[in-house]
């Protein structure tokens, strides 16, 4: 019925709309069909029975309870009278959307040694639905539609060389092609572990890949595929394929139907350090980039690189919003980013020149970006030696992967702002796919200076962003460093989980406070709104941790959690969550570390050894990172061996170092983590 409406809607706009595509969700508001609702990605619903006015009377309708306590990034989807979600792991289940009953669940049965291979967090953002099928992407790499009544597999590829440390975090997208089929768009992270970035085109009735474009060039010496990738290896220098180059397409696509463009956000260099990964220089196309590509053969058509050479992780992979703006007395077809550098972009979508760009945050590597080349004006202390330097944003980036939100009825943009500084310094040693060439120890001194400023000077906040002026229209500050993603709507309605394990609603055009709930965990992914039997519903996921965690948050580890839970709401609603447990779910409370009994030496080692193996996941110096490793518990000590060599933990995303930490080389580690902790107890 849902189908055949919906095929009889996009025939009836069809006969008006020049496009050869139609974008479902644009003719259904009720509906989630989409990770960004529509596919120009605007996180917007029209919807307006939730309003400012009576959205004191929003309550929860359900909740269900997630089964991994890890970060909980994914945007659901609903589709007829059915919530999508997925977690951890992948796991991912049906609901009836207007109580919470499970319909069916499926656990794609990732193996644990993908928790290694995540650089932040087991974790997932989003499903595609086309037709009768609901698609993922897996974090061992394999793309797999399920029939959407049942949940039962209709087709599933590996879309990677599982031989390589690629792994999937990102939802797909499903976009009507020309011939009338649906093309799967699907990419992959493992910038961090030494990969080749690229995105895929795949039929969504059989999972045929239809095309593939990699995002950096490969070995000269192998042919390129293509002239982009001819042109790109002219801006590399030395042997920059042995390192994969990064580049990954971990997680924004936007597609225009009617231009017959794709656009993908490019990530980070592989290795971070340039000196590494381009002994000679050069932009590193395409690093850090947004791609226009052609969306029926996957051929380049422009690009437009955020952070040239860059060296920070600083990923423009952050979602990418099309929209219609007045600029200059003309209406402009653009593309507006805010990527992790700090920097708001606004580029003509047809043809990639840069309209305007503007700093969201307080940032130290650019004073600015030269409109005449489009190039950011770089501060030259910010591309580091082997001394530690102070570069703000950090590697958390200005604005992450929590989806920014556009409402055409205001005209802003509402973005998830973090000021945040990290130290960066040059390895002295770089192995291609173990390692960043970037340290995260050594000079303790100095880390510890840019800790202590990066810990005063850190906060977070929700901006709503002007993006014609390029202005600051207000701004809700938080406390603490950090928020989640957003949800806008036509009820002038701003929806965000909060950092104070809160969900809460602002004006959408003042951003006045107008509703808060306490939900006893972080909702850090993007909230969507739907509407069934004439009854509209917000729903989010809630659970603190993956890329956002890694921002550092001595402070935030204190905080006391509940369980990760999909929560649910609508006007009029009376479901209570169960009261918060005795102990906390996520994070123990704390003890004091055990004594520090092993020589200097040791401590020196482990750090070096930390640095080499931990600190992707578990911070810069031990702070932070997806588990904070200063605050184990006595019971984390006693079994310390056991989870980092046998794999204790495993299904919690800490897969064992057996193969490349022997028992000594581990005490080490564990040494310099008591080393840490008795540094910062009580401090
Ligand atoms: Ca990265």
């Amino acid at each position: 019925m849902i189908q055949a409406l919906r095929c009889a809607l996009a025939a009836a706009l069809l006969l008006t709309i020049p496009a050869q595509a139609q974008d479902p969700s644009g003719v259904e508001p009720g509906q989630w069909l989409s990770t960004g609702r529509t596919w120009d990605e605007q996180h917007y619903s029209p919807m307006d029975q939730i309003n400012a006015g009576n959205v004191g009377q929003l309550g929860l309708a359900w909740y269900a309870d997630l089964a991994t306590d890890r970060g909980q990034e994914a945007t659901p989807l609903v589709v007829g009278r059915v919530l999508y979600n997925t977690e951890p792991w992948n796991i991912t289940t049906a609901y009836d959307a207007t109580t919470g009953r499970v319909l069916w669940r499926y656990d794609p049965q990732v193996p644990l040694r993908y928790g290694r291979l995540a650089c932040c967090d087991i974790v997932t953002r989003g499903l595609a639905s086309w037709q009768d099928a609901i698609i993922l992407g897996t974090l061992d790499g394999r793309l797999i539609a399920l029939d959407k009544d049942t949940g039962a597999e209709l087709w599933s590829v590996q879309t990677t060389d599982t031989a390589q440390n690629y792994t999937i975090t990102g939802a797909p997208r499903v976009y009507s092609a020309d011939s009338g089929g649906g093309m799967v768009l699907i990419g992959n992270g493992g910038a961090e572990m030494g990969v080749r970035g690229y995105v895929s085109a795949y039929d969504a009735d059989t999972g045929d890949l239809l095309w593939r474009w990699h995002t950096v060039p490969g070995n000269p010496a192998d042919g390129f595929e293509n002239a982009a990738m001819a042109m790109a290896a002219g801006t590399w220098t030395g042997q920059w394929w042995l390192s994969g180059g990064g580049g990954t397409v971990w997680d924004a696509i936007s597609f225009d139907p009617a231009l017959g463009l794709v656009y993908i956000g490019t990530g980070n260099g592989s290795p971070w350090s340039q000196r590494y990964r381009s002994p000679g220089g050069g932009d590193n196309l395409f690093l850090a980039s947004i791609v226009a590509l052609d969306a029926n053969t996957g051929e380049y058509r422009w690009h437009y690189q955020t952070t040239p050479g860059e060296e920070w992780d600083y990923t423009a992979t952050q979602n990418m919003i099309l929209a219609d703006l007045e600029i200059g007395g003309r209406t402009r077809q653009v593309l507006m980013q805010a990527p992790k550098n700090g920097f708001f972009y606004v580029l003509d979508r047809a043809t990639g020149e840069l309209l305007s760009a503007e700093m969201i945050a307080p940032i130290t590597w650019a004073t600015g970006v030269d409109m005449a080349t489009g190039r950011p004006i770089e501060n030259p202390l910010a591309r580091y030696g082997t001394l530690p330097v102070m570069v703000g944003p950090g590697a958390g980036g200005a604005h992450n992967w929590n989806p920014m939100a556009y409402s055409p009825q205001t005209g802003l943009v509402y973005i998830p702002v973090t000021e945040t500084y990290m130290a960066y310094a040059e390895a002295e040693t770089y192995e291609p796919g173990r390692s960043l060439g970037t340290a995260f120890s050594g000079h303790d001194d100095v880390r510890q200076e840019i800790a202590e400023y990066a810990d005063a000077h850190s906060s977070g906040w929700l901006s709503a962003w002007d993006p014609v002026t390029q202005t600051e229209r207000w701004r809700v500050p938080y406390a603490q460093k950090g928020s989640g993603g957003v949800l806008v709507t036509g009820g002038n309605l701003v929806f965000q989980g909060t950092i104070g394990t809160t969900f809460a609603a602002y004006r959408a055009d003042t951003g006045e406070k107008v509703w808060e709930l306490p939900v006893q965990n972080v909702p850090i992914a993007a909230p969507i709104t739907y509407m069934v039997d004439g009854v509209q519903y917000i729903a989010v996921n809630a659970g603190w941790g993956g890329g956002l965690a890694h921002v550092e948050r001595a402070q935030f580890s204190q905080l006391f959690l509940g369980r990760p839970r999909l929560l649910v709401f609508r006007l009029g609603g009376t479901a209570q969550l169960p009261p918060m447990p005795a102990e906390s779910f996520a994070i123990p409370e704390l003890s004091p570390p055990p004594a520090l009994t092993a020589d200097a030496a040791t401590v020196a080692r482990g750090e070096q050894l930390y640095g080499a193996n931990c600190a992707i996941c578990h911070g810069n110096g031990a702070r932070g990172g997806v588990k904070d490793l200063r605050h184990m518990s006595p019971e984390t000590h006693g079994t310390f061996a056991a989870i980092v060599l046998g794999g204790a933990r495993a299904a919690n995303g800490m897969a064992s170092f057996a193969d490349v930490l022997s028992a000594e080389e581990a005490e080490a580690v564990h040494h310099y983590l008591i080393a840490r902790a008795n540094q910062d107890w009580g401090g």
